[in-house]
């Protein structure tokens, strides 16, 4: 198949790049490299079954050919983000989103939505169902993010029922693994480059917030297993390890040796609303995918660590 993957520099977008080119299959990756590089995709510049196309998705875009998938990753998805670009993200999950439901229509192409946990808000139902509608502030700082993906998710079913565009939503939960950015903002690359600077690591609030760290590569799995599927309506994919963040802190620091502990700091305004608890009910992956979380979380914590190791080495290089 050919499989055009919007985001495809990113994080996620490069790993799942990677897979669909070891099963076989043709990608098309189009990225304006806002959060994401060109680093993460470098190793494929000489693979004929990889083009790279550098465009904003929230202007129209158009491939040659024929199109069998699209999956929509596009988007900025650290909480630092949603304060020092909102308005690029709100555009690029609404815009962008239009763009490429558009495209899925004219190629008869399916089309995969990569939302996300933030649909359900400071959520009131625990472990979170895909049933849950959410508790959702559309005025704090994370709604630009919040409201926007919820709104491609309303889009994409308006396509669905009124031109059948074949449409798969994946709600990911926190991922983490290589090829994240030092600089994201987001907890795992705080913490891991902190640790391993030897510094003490900065949690917020009292840490009493939990959340589930899955690894990318049983993401990448689901999403595989997501887009080939008939599974109508939204599934959740995420590991149901459940944390605390202060513990979560204290596990990279024994994992790196870290001896610096760690500081309790008042939670940063770009962080009001930080969901008090998190995590997925895979009920439905389980079922209707197959689906389940294989790498436990002292494996994937190592691979991550050593591409921090190496991330900060190449930065102190530079
Ligand atoms: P990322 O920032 O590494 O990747 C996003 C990619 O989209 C980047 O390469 C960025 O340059 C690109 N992009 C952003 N706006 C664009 C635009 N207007 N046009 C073209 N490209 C654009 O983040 P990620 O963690 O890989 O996230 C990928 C997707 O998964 C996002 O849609 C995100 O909302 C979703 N998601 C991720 C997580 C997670 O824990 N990583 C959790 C929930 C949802
Ligand atoms: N967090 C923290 N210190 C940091 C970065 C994040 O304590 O340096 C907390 C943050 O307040 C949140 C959790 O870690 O409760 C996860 O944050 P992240 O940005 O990774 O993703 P979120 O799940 O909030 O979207």
């Amino acid at each position: 198949m050919r499989i055009v993957i919007t985001g495809g520099a990113g994080f996620v977008g490069s790993h799942l790049g990677d897979r669909l080119l070891a099963e076989g299959h043709e990608v098309v990756a189009i990225d304006n490299l806002v959060t994401g590089s060109l680093r993460n995709i470098a190793h494929l510049t000489d693979n004929p079954q990889f083009s790279f196309v550098k465009h904003d998705v929230s202007e129209p875009f158009f491939v040659d050919g024929p199109v069998d998938r699209i999956a929509h990753l596009a988007s900025p998805a650290s909480p630092v983000d949603f304060l020092r670009i909102p308005i690029q993200i709100m555009k690029v999950n609404s815009l962008g989103t239009y763009h490429a439901l558009g495209m899925a229509r004219k190629k008869g192409a399916r089309l995969l939505l990569a939302s996300t946990s933030e649909v359900y808000g400071d959520p009131l139902v625990h472990p979170q169902t895909e049933d849950y509608n959410g508790n959702v502030n559309t005025l704090g700082p994370r709604g630009a993010y919040d409201e926007a993906k919820r709104f491609a998710e309303a889009l994409a079913m308006a396509y669905h029922r009124m031109h059948d565009v074949e449409v798969r939503i994946v709600r990911i939960f926190n991922t983490y693994g290589p090829r994240m950015r030092l600089d994201d903002g987001r907890v795992v690359p705080n913490f891991v480059s902190q640790a391993l600077r030897g510094d003490a690591l900065t949690v917020f609030g009292d840490g009493a917030q939990t959340r589930s760290f899955c690894y990318v590569s049983d993401l990448v799995d689901g999403i595989y297993r997501l887009l080939q599927s008939d599974v109508d309506g939204p599934v959740n994919i995420g590991n149901p390890d459940e944390m605390t963040i202060r513990e979560f802190g204290e596990r990279i620091n024994a994992a790196t040796g870290n001896a610096a502990g760690i500081d309790l700091l008042p939670l940063p305004y770009e962080r009001s609303g930080d969901p008090s608890r998190r995590c997925p009910d895979i009920t439905r992956a389980q079922t209707l995918l197959g689906w389940a979380p294989a790498v436990p979380f002292d494996e994937g914590m190592g691979e991550t660590i050593r591409w921090f190791r190496t991330e900060l080495e190449h930065a102190g290089a530079g």
